[in-house]
């Protein structure tokens, strides 16, 4: 049974048609071809959120998993992120959990937070 799928890879979204054969239509670009065979077998996603800074009421600081992690396990690292709690001085790019999960995915910081 086809699937309609809405490519996500750029603002363009195009309408995608993947088949029980894995072909995909509707894409302007390969991009479009690639994100449609992975969203029907093994769909992914960057998850951006906030974790703790210590010392730091109110404040928390914005981080996203460096690479897309697979969509099913994305309850299990807001858990994982809830017990997270950084120290300033932290600036972005900096790892906040290192493979995070076992899927080889770190967790990094989105802002620079100064003591
Ligand atoms: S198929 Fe290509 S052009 Fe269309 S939304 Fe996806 S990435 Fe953008």
């Amino acid at each position: 049974m086809n699937k309609e799928l809405i490519c996500i890879v750029c603002p363009r979204g195009c309408h995608l048609t993947v088949d029980d054969n894995l072909n995909v239509t509707g894409n302007t670009c390969k991009r479009g071809e690639i994100y449609g065979k992975q969203e029907v077998t093994s769909p992914t996603r960057t998850v951006t959120s906030t974790v703790k800074i210590k010392s730091v009421e109110f404040v928390r600081l914005p981080i996203k998993t460096k690479d897309p992690i697979p969509k099913g396990m994305i309850f299990d690292l807001m858990e994982v992120l809830e017990k997270v709690e950084v120290e300033a001085p932290i600036h972005i790019g900096d790892v906040v959990v290192s493979n995070v999960l076992n899927t080889g995915v770190d967790i990094v910081a989105c802002r620079e937070v100064l003591k």
